[in-house]
């Protein structure tokens, strides 16, 4: 999470988490339900989501990671890269996404990347471990010293991979992200 700066939305949206579903909220969970439900019948994972922006769908996309062969094709990732396609823009500022389960913890990060205003979704991350999709090992893993890790992550070449970081600070006609 290097560099990630948190805007001060995130605070004001904490305080009204007790925050209204409203009717409209229900339509847009139950599109992304219907896409959950078109994907197991296509033979894909039983997860949909969809990105909303000014009251209107603007991204819809079920899980993927067998159809193409692609372990990050979650639906909320393939849902972000859909919507910033549609808007050509790399921030979803202003938007909302409904995901018919609780985001992993690849799609939550993936979903602060793209600084979404809020997330509503319908199945919790229990309710996947019911059907085998643990994602709670993931935030298990989060939680211990690297060392303890099931992955080996092991430093290296450190001051070699920093001169990159050097030469970003020093370039003055970046885009920030
Ligand atoms: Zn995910």
């Amino acid at each position: 999470m290097f560099g990630l700066i948190i805007p001060s939305k995130f605070i004001i949206i904490k305080i009204n988490y007790t925050m209204k579903i409203t009717e409209q909220d229900k339509i847009f969970m139950r599109e992304a339900i219907k896409l959950a439900d078109a994907s197991v019948a296509k033979g894909g994972g039983p997860f949909g989501a969809v990105i909303v922006k000014d009251g209107k769908v603007i991204a819809g996309s079920s899980n993927r990671v067998t159809i193409d062969n692609d372990p990050t094709a979650h639906a909320e990732v393939n849902t972000i890269r859909m919507a910033c396609k549609a808007l050509k823009t790399f921030s979803l500022e202003g938007c909302d996404i409904y995901t018919s389960c609780e985001p992993c913890p690849m799609c939550l990060g993936a979903i602060y990347w793209a600084h979404i205003d809020r997330i509503f979704y319908g199945n919790n991350r229990k309710d996947a471990a019911d059907i085998d999709f643990a994602d709670n090992f993931i935030y298990e893993e989060l939680d211990k010293p690297m060392d303890k890790r099931i992955v080996p992550i092991i430093p290296m070449l450190r001051n070699e991979a920093l001169r990159t970081f050097v030469a970003w600070k020093e370039k003055s006609d970046k885009v920030e992200y």
